[in-house]
């Protein structure tokens, strides 16, 4: 598929050309080639005939009961399906936006607990892919009167340091004062704690918030529930991610799993495994996945571990799991329709 750099080529533009229909694009939300109106007519013939506006096509948007949550069922160019979600925060004086993208087509990692990990890997999303995810939310949050109060998480379909072919350049679009223009706190990977791609991250300097997917504690407890542990074992990770500790909190999440991972035990052992560092936790609810035979802990049990954490000194939030009726929360994302 021809990209706009081949029209920058083909159509001969200045610099200032790319800029101006980038900026069209991206900050003036126009919606065709057509309302270019600023680019001469032959040129806008040209797009028409050669560049689909949007590399992905909506399928689908669901909006939850809520209105927290807007899922968007998206179609590649091959047609192949992938998910994109924007969650709608709203506070007495303010109201942002965080949109979950994704960086893959299916995973190829396998969590017990994922609906992704269960449909298995088809391929890797291009740059444009996982930044046109970020269009079609954007779109929609301006719609709803969020305008520049955007955050974005690499937490939709599959694992993004697995494809950090496109997921680098995407991120530096998304945070390039000239495109985006998004502050690299806002933007955040999430990773089941694959190394090589750590270690590439980091040396990008990009000053981005880092999320690891920890779910256990102890390297038996983790090998049970992420085969990734067998080959990028779990105080390996650790021992990476305190490069990142020096710049910035990591984020852990970990999914509380009935009479799994949930135990008094495992509410030490991750004191433990934490304790020290420059670290948030974030637990959240099990959205349970058909087949898995996993369940989510009673309230009462997920405000037990909670709390235990807290009193050992640990930042823990629980996570309210947005758009449940809708299978938008992390995790649910499988593209089934
Ligand atoms: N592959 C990356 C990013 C995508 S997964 C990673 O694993 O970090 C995004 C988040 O959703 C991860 O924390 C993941 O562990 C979580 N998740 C996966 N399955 C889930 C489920 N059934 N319920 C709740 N969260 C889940
Ligand atoms: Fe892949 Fe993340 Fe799901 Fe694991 S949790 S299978 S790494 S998407």
């Amino acid at each position: 598929m021809e990209t706009l750099l081949d029209a920058a080529r083909e159509l001969q533009w200045k610099p200032f050309r790319l800029r101006q229909v980038h900026h069209a694009r991206e900050t003036e939300l126009v919606s065709g080639w057509d309302q270019m109106t600023s680019l001469p007519q032959k040129d806008r013939e040209w797009l028409n005939g050669h560049i689909p506006f949007d590399c992905l096509k909506v399928m689908k948007s669901e909006i939850s009961e809520d209105g927290t949550a807007i899922k968007w069922l998206l179609e590649t160019g091959d047609k192949k399906r992938i998910e994109t979600v924007l969650l709608i925060h709203t506070a007495p004086t303010k109201k942002w936006g965080t949109v979950c993208i994704s960086s893959q087509i299916g995973c190829p990692m396998k969590c017990a607990f994922c609906a992704t990990g269960k449909m298995g890997f088809f391929r890797n999303l291009t740059a444009d892919e996982v930044l046109d995810q970020f269009l079609i939310a954007k779109r929609e949050a301006a719609k709803q009167g969020i305008v520049g109060n955007l955050n974005v998480v690499f937490m939709g379909m599959g694992e993004p340091l697995l494809n950090l072919e496109a997921v680098i350049p995407a991120i530096k679009v998304l945070i390039d004062p000239k495109r985006y223009s998004l502050s690299p706190t806002r933007v955040t990977v999430s990773t089941s704690g694959i190394l090589p791609g750590l270690k590439r991250l980091f040396d990008e300097k990009l000053n981005i918030g880092l999320a690891l997917s920890l779910h256990a504690s102890t390297h038996e407890l983790r090998l049970k529930l992420m085969p990734a542990n067998a080959v990028y074992p779990l105080d390996e990770v650790m021992k990476e991610i305190r490069k990142w500790e020096k710049k910035t909190e990591v984020l852990y999440e970990y999914i509380l799993i009935e009479g799994v991972n949930d135990s008094p035990k495992d509410a030490r052992d991750l004191l433990k495994l934490l304790k020290g560092r420059n670290a948030k936790i974030n637990l959240i609810p099990l959205n349970p996945v058909e087949g898995t035979g996993f369940r989510r802990p009673a309230a009462r049990a997920m405000m037990g571990f909670l709390r235990l954490l807290e009193e050992g000194g640990l930042a823990v939030t629980l996570r309210h799991t947005k758009g449940d009726d809708i299978k938008a929360a992390c995790g649910q994302l499988n593209a089934r329709n």
